[in-house]
């Protein structure tokens, strides 16, 4: 499941600001039928609302991704910058406002829709009192961890590649019904399909929550030092994700930067223990790409450098850096910036041609 940006009209695949797609199913049939969020207090949670604003803020079951990007739109987003790191609060006179954390900006909600005065009744925990520290103030960057290292949006991508139980109907953890009158709509037998094609994709549960913790357990350290190799091995195997791909992938998100070519060798031995096979080497691989593409673009150039560096300190073969270098793919990154990395791995692959031929010519000789 992917993460979309938060402000809609920002096409910007690097966008810090993201949240997951909603995802609802409906039950019931003719009047009965309810719509169920899935994720609702996820969505609420990277909006940094109360899940309740957008049970009362959303009206239309048919097209909920356009009625939640309206909700943005009026009580998320500042209008002044297009910053969702806004805080609502309630100035005198009953009036709602956003803050604004990026630009200082302080906007009205249009007092005309219908969920102000909801607002205004169960208004959010800490608006009555204006906030002056920034820190406290809630707002929507809480799905960046670590300085833009989204661990939840691997943990997503790991709910789309399915394993095994995706019926997704057992273990909905967040399932909310929303009763709401507006709610009990007939939907098209199209959408539902839709939706329910969204829904066998999702697999919340044990492996998600897994890759969360672990993803939080790296990046919470004190002074935003890592773990050590031999605590991270040892989580891993507590977690029992050492045989899973996504292991690796958040790993090489988590443990390189723009020095990778020195921590590449630094860490070696932790990534020889996890990379036992041509699997664990591509998600290695696209862990680097995604690496690059979301965080450190200006390692592009330095793409040859690296995959000799993992080709010397054999965690990647031959074949599978070959077979990688020949196919651009989205799994990653966006099919631009795999395409770029691609590109700029071609000296590297080049070499790789040559030493084989290299060696033909030797063997011809003998
Ligand atoms: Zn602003």
């Amino acid at each position: 499941m992917s993460l979309v940006n938060i402000c809609r009209d920002n096409n910007d695949p690097f966008y810090r600001y993201k949240m997951p797609l909603i995802q609802a199913k409906s039950e019931g049939s003719g009047n009965g039928i309810k719509t169920n969020i899935l994720n609702l207090s996820e969505v609420a949670t990277a909006l940094a609302r109360p899940a309740s604003y957008l049970i009362n803020g959303l009206h239309d079951p048919e097209k909920l991704q356009d009625s939640l990007d309206g909700f943005i739109e009026k009580f998320v987003l500042c209008p002044q910058c297009k910053n969702p790191e806004t805080v609502l609060e309630i100035a005198p006179g009953e009036n709602l406002q956003r803050d604004c954390k990026a630009c200082g900006k302080i906007t009205k909600v249009n007092p005309s829709y219908k969920l102000v005065s909801y607002i205004l009744k169960n208004p959010p925990k800490d608006a009555s009192k204006k906030q002056k520290k920034s820190s406290s103030g809630k707002t929507a960057s809480a799905n960046v961890i670590g300085g833009g290292k989204s661990i939840s949006d691997i943990a997503n991508r790991q709910q789309g590649s399915g394993s095994g139980s995706a019926s997704g109907e057992d273990k909905p953890a967040e399932k909310v019904v929303v009763k709401d009158e507006d709610w009990s709509v007939d939907m098209s037998e199209e959408a539902i399909k839709a939706r329910a094609k969204e829904l066998e994709k999702l697999n919340i549960g044990e492996a998600r929550a897994k890759y969360e913790d672990f993803g939080k357990w790296l990046l919470e350290g004190d002074d935003g030092e890592l773990p050590n190799d031999v605590e991270i091995y040892k989580k891993i195997l507590s977690l029992d994700i050492a045989s899973d791909r996504q292991t690796v992938e958040v790993l090489a998100q988590v443990l390189f930067d723009e020095d990778i070519i020195e921590e590449i060798e630094t860490h070696k031995g932790l990534l020889l223990k996890l990379v036992t096979d041509e699997k664990f080497e591509k998600s290695l691989l696209g862990g680097i790409e995604r690496t690059i593409g979301t965080q450190h673009m200006d390692l592009v150039k330095q793409v040859p450098k690296i995959l000799m560096a993992l080709y010397d300190e054999d965690l990647v073969s031959e074949d599978v850096i070959r077979d990688w270098g020949s196919h651009v793919s989205k799994k990653y990154v966006d099919k631009e910036t795999s395409r770029n990395i691609r590109k700029a791995a071609r000296p590297f692959l080049k070499w790789l041609d040559e030493a084989d031929e290299d060696e033909d010519d030797e063997s011809d000789d003998e």
